[in-house]
C-alpha cells in the first residue's frame, strides 16, 4: 500500500469545544510524498520499520504506540478477527512534521490489513475506523482534495482540477501537535465556536489560477507555530524573497510549504533554501491519490 501526506491549504480552527478537540473547517490537499506499506501472512503480529535517512527511526514507536498498531486492533475487533501479520513501514513523510504521516499509514494499515484478512469492510465502515483513530485518517482514505469539517474527521472531495506545485520543508525537530493548539487557545481565547470557512480558498482551487490561490491560503495555526518555533517565521520571508508565490506552515507545523508556478520555479526556490538547517528539501505536486495498493504478490 502507498499513502500520501497532507498538506492544509486552508486550517481554520474554533474554540474548543466540550470534548477538548477543536472544531476545524480545513481543506487538505494530498501531495506527492508517501509511505509504503507491506503487510504478509504470519502466525504472529510483528512490526517492522524501515525509514529514509533523513528520518530518525527512534522517534516512530515500533510498540502499542504506533498508530499502525491502533489500527490493526481496531479493525481486528470490529471483526472479531485475530491480529496476525508482519507488517512493514517504508517511511519517507517526516514525523511530527504536521503532514499527517501516521495518519497515512493508519489508512494504509486498514486497507492493507482489511485485503490480507479478506475481512471486506465496507467503505462507510473504513471511514468510520478511520475516524476513531485521528481526524487526519479519513482524508488519508479519500487523498485528492477535500474539505474537512467535524474535528476535521467528516470529509467530502471538493473541486481542483489541474495540478498545484509545491516546495516542502521540514524541520530537523518535530512540534507536537497539542502543544501548538494549546498555544492556539493561550493567545486567542475568544476564538469564535465556529470556525472561519473555506470559501475563498475552494473557489481559487476551482478558478485554478495559482496567484488566487496563493491570496487565499490560510492557517489559523501559524501564529501559534511561529512563537514557538521563531525559525519558521524567518523561513517563510526567505522562501517569500526567493520568489515563492506563498509560503505557510502546514498543518501544526513545522513544515513550512512554498506555492510555486511551475516544477521549474519549484526547483529554483528549493535551490536558494537549500543550506545546513534545512537539509531535507522536497519538490512535489497535488492533488494525488489517497492510500492505495500499489502491488499484489
Ligand atoms: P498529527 O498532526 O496528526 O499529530 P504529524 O504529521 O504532526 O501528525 P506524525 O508524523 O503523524 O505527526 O507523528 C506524530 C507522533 O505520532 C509521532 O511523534 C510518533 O511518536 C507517533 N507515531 C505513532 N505511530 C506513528 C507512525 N506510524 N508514524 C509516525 N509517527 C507515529
Amino acid at each position: 500500500m502507498r499513502a500520501p501526506a497532507k498538506i492544509n491549504l486552508h486550517l481554520g480552527v474554533g474554540a474548543p469545544r466540550p470534548d477538548g478537540f477543536h472544531p476545524l473547517t480545513t481543506v487538505y490537499q494530498a501531495v506527492g510524498l508517501y509511505d509504503d506499506l507491506t503487510a504478509a501472512d504470519s502466525d504472529t503480529w510483528r512490526i517492522e520499520l524501515d525509514a529514509a535517512d533523513y528520518i530518525e527511526p527512534t522517534d516512530v514507536p515500533l510498540d502499542g504506540d504506533n498508530i499502525v498498531d491502533r489500527a490493526a486492533d481496531l479493525l481486528a475487533a470490529h471483526h472479531g478477527l485475530a491480529r496476525l501479520g508482519d507488517v512493514q513501514i517504508t517511511k519517507a513523510i517526516p514525523v511530527a512534521g504536521g503532514l499527517a504521516g501516521g495518519s497515512a499509514d493508519a489508512a494504509a494499515a486498514l486497507v492493507a490489513l482489511d485485503r490480507l484478512w479478506a475481512a471486506q469492510t465496507t467503505d462507510e465502515d473504513l471511514l468510520g475506523l478511520a475516524a476513531q483513530l485521528g481526524s487526519d485518517v479519513p482524508f488519508a482514505l479519500l487523498g485528492g482534495t477535500a474539505l474537512g469539517t467535524g474535528r476535521g474527521e467528516l470529509v467530502e472531495p471538493v473541486a481542483d482540477p489541474g495540478t498545484w506545485w509545491w516546495v516542502v520543508v521540514p524541520s530537523a525537530t518535530g512540534l507536537s501537535t497539542p502543544e501548538v493548539y494549546r498555544h492556539f487557545d493561550r493567545l486567542f481565547p475568544d476564538a469564535p465556536a465556529d470556525p472561519p470557512p473555506a470559501d475563498v480558498l475552494l473557489a481559487a482551487l476551482a478558478a485554478h489560477d495559482p496567484l488566487l490561490l496563493a491570496a487565499a491560503l490560510h492557517n489559523d495555526l501559524q501564529a501559534a507555530a511561529f512563537d514557538l518555533r521563531p525559525d519558521l517565521e524567518t523561513l517563510i520571508e526567505r522562501g517569500e524573497s526567493e520568489g515563492a508565490l506563498r509560503g505557510m506552515v502546514t498543518g501544526s507545523g513545522p513544515t513550512c510549504v512554498f506555492l510555486c508556478e511551475s516544477p521549474d520555479h519549484a526547483r529554483s526556490v528549493a535551490g536558494a533554501l537549500d543550506d545546513p538547517d534545512h537539509p531535507v528539501i522536497l519538490v512535489t505536486n497535488g492533488p494525488v491519490a489517497g492510500a492505495h495498493v500499489v502491488e499484489y504478490v
